[in-house]
C-alpha cells in the first residue's frame, strides 16, 4: 500500500490545498494531510485545532484521506510511519527554489521521495497568506476557499474587530 502525507500550514484551507488533495488521493492508496504543530512565523488567522477541523470537514468525502498533526521534522514522521512519498504543490518559480532544496534535504536525510503536483491553472494564484491579507480588508473569498470555510473566516474577522 503506498502512502503519502501532504504537510502545510493550511491556515486557512485554500481551494488550491483541496485541488492538491483530491488529486494526490486519486495517485496514493492513503493520504495523510499533516497540520505543522508550531511552526507559524504570523499571526494565525485560526488556531491548529480549528485548522484540523476545517480540513476535516472540506476532505470527509475522500474516503482515504485522513487528516493529522505533527511536530517536528517532516522526515522523521514519514520514517516512522512507513509513508512513501511527501506531497508537494508547485505554483510558481517562487515556490521552485525553497521546495527544490527541501525536496532534496529530505532525500538526503531520510531517503524520501517528494512527489510535486503542478498547480491547476486557475487556483495557481491562491496562497494562504493572500487569503488572510483579503480577509482583513473584508473581501468575498469564493474564489480562495472552500464555500464551507468562507463562513468561518468571517465570524473570525468580526471575532477579531469587536475584540481590538
Ligand atoms: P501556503 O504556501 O499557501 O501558505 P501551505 O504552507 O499550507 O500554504 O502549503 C502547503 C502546500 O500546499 C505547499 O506544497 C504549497 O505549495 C501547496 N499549495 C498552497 N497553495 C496552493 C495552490 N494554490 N495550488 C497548489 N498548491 C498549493
Amino acid at each position: 500500500m503506498k502512502t503519502a502525507i501532504f504537510p502545510g500550514s493550511f491556515d486557512p484551507p485554500s481551494l488550491g490545498h483541496l485541488d492538491i488533495i483530491k488529486r494526490a488521493s486519486e495517485i496514493c492508496d492513503k493520504l495523510y494531510v499533516a497540520i505543522a504543530i508550531n511552526t507559524t512565523r504570523y499571526k494565525e488567522l485560526f488556531t491548529h485545532e480549528e485548522r484540523v477541523s476545517l480540513l476535516k470537514k472540506i476532505t470527509k468525502e475522500l474516503p482515504n484521506v485522513e487528516v493529522i498533526s505533527f511536530s517536528g521534522l517532516i522526515v522523521e514522521f514519514v520514517k516512522e510511519n512507513k509513508i512513501a512519498y511527501i506531497v508537494r504543490g508547485l505554483r510558481a518559480f517562487s515556490d521552485f527554489e525553497y521546495e527544490f532544496r527541501m525536496a532534496l534535504a529530505n532525500r538526503k536525510i531520510g531517503n524520501v521521495e517528494t512527489l510535486f503536483l503542478m498547480a491547476d491553472a486557475e487556483l495557481a494564484y491562491i496562497s494562504a497568506t493572500l487569503i488572510r491579507e483579503l480577509t482583513f480588508f473584508g473581501k468575498r473569498l469564493h474564489d480562495f476557499v472552500p464555500e464551507e470555510i468562507e463562513p468561518f473566516i468571517f465570524e473570525r474577522l468580526k471575532a477579531s474587530k469587536t475584540l481590538s
